[in-house]
């Protein structure tokens, strides 16, 4: 697996280091769109030597690179994913969890629409996501 991240890195025309290959394969473990606080703090007890300024510059490394997609769309923080591929972000407005729609794929990849040729999206929705309602019993009815 960890070979799996050297290939993708080198693929991206990154020297694979252990510190990068660990930051990619905790954005492939945790397809929450985590910040880079949260990477950093993810990976900080494992990797002693890591610095907050490490994870930044890695991170914006990845996405210059195209490895990673950075999202900018909710709110003014930065979120980082492992999946470059076009899909819906679903922002849970009581948890604050982001999630991934795949469902767009079937309506907008290469599709016309009103005589426009469509290449690429992206679609921000805002709600309660399922767990959320689901503990609240709002989704009873
Ligand atoms: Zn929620
Ligand atoms: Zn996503």
């Amino acid at each position: 697996m960890l070979q799996n991240y050297k290939k993708g890195l080198i693929n991206h025309k990154i020297s694979p280091t252990t510190q990068r290959v660990k930051i990619l394969e905790f954005l492939d473990k945790n397809r929450t769109h985590p910040t880079a606080e949260q990477v950093y703090l993810g990976l900080k007890d494992k990797m002693i030597s890591l610095s907050k300024a490490t994870v930044y510059n890695t991170l914006k490394l990845f996405v210059e690179s195209g490895l990673i997609h950075e999202l900018t769309v909710f709110e003014n923080e930065t979120r980082y994913e492992y999946n470059t591929e076009n899909h819906i972000h679903f922002k849970c407005i009581k948890c604050g969890n982001i999630f991934d729609i795949h469902e767009g794929n079937k309506i907008f990849a290469e599709s016309v629409i009103n005589g426009h040729k469509i290449f690429d999206y992206q679609i921000n929705l805002r709600g309660i996501c399922n767990s959320c309602l689901n503990k609240n019993g709002e989704n009873n009815a």
